[in-house]
């Protein structure tokens, strides 16, 4: 099944919520709009596919969002779509890569790569992060993927095989249920690797 059709059969039974997004079905198509302003009627109005970017780009605050899945996304707007496809096309630009991921995870595609292996894959400037101790590793996740301020994903890795990521709680490897649509984060990010090396070199604090 490729991912239009299984975003309609998501939708045909019901899937309404990724990330912060809700759906609706319209009698025009399908709106999308930031879940917190549901029941909101002064909503400004898009009805492109391509402002799906714009939306995704600027937080409330106008400042960019580096990470797509952070809990960020600007208020405000909604978005009418007459298509699946252009819903499909919006949501891979509200979550670069999440529709995919999600699907490959279902098919038993998806292999999870522990921290330790994709700070030993880095190069160049970003060969000191594999001195990042597992203390440092652990305090490191806690700050930049907490659910509440740093990342929606839901984490399927482990700093090793011999060691969980402890520093967060349950929900945080718990795959939503009840018509969500999971972001699921299957390896480390650059956002992460980019600030544990600010932790090596000493240029963060820690924790
Ligand atoms: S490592 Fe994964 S969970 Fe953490 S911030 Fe990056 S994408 Fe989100």
């Amino acid at each position: 099944m490729d991912t239009n059709a299984a975003l309609a059969n998501w939708l045909e039974k019901g899937g309404r919520h990724i990330g912060q997004i809700a759906i609706a079905k319209k009698d025009d198509g399908w709106e999308l709009r930031h879940a917190d302003d549901a029941g909101r009627d002064d909503l400004q109005l898009y009805t492109k596919t391509a402002d799906a970017r714009s939306l995704a780009n600027l937080d409330d605050a106008s400042a960019y969002r580096a990470l797509k899945t952070a809990p960020n996304l600007r208020h405000g707007w909604r978005l009418i779509l007459p298509d699946v496809a252009s819903v499909r096309n919006a949501l891979d630009a509200f979550y670069p890569a999440m529709l995919g991921v999600h699907l490959a995870r279902e098919r038993g595609e998806i292999v999870p790569v522990n921290l330790r292996d994709t700070l030993a894959r880095q190069t160049g400037m970003y060969r000191i992060t594999q001195k990042l101790t597992d203390a440092q590793s652990q305090a490191l996740i806690a700050k930049s993927c907490r659910l509440d301020g740093g990342c929606l994903k839901t984490i399927l890795w482990r700093i090793s095989p011999e060691l969980p990521v402890n520093s967060l709680p349950a929900e945080k490897f718990t795959t939503p249920g009840g018509g969500e649509w999971p972001l699921l984060c299957h390896e480390a990010c650059n956002i992460l690797v980019a600030e544990a090396r600010k932790v090596v070199k000493g240029e963060v604090k820690e924790g």
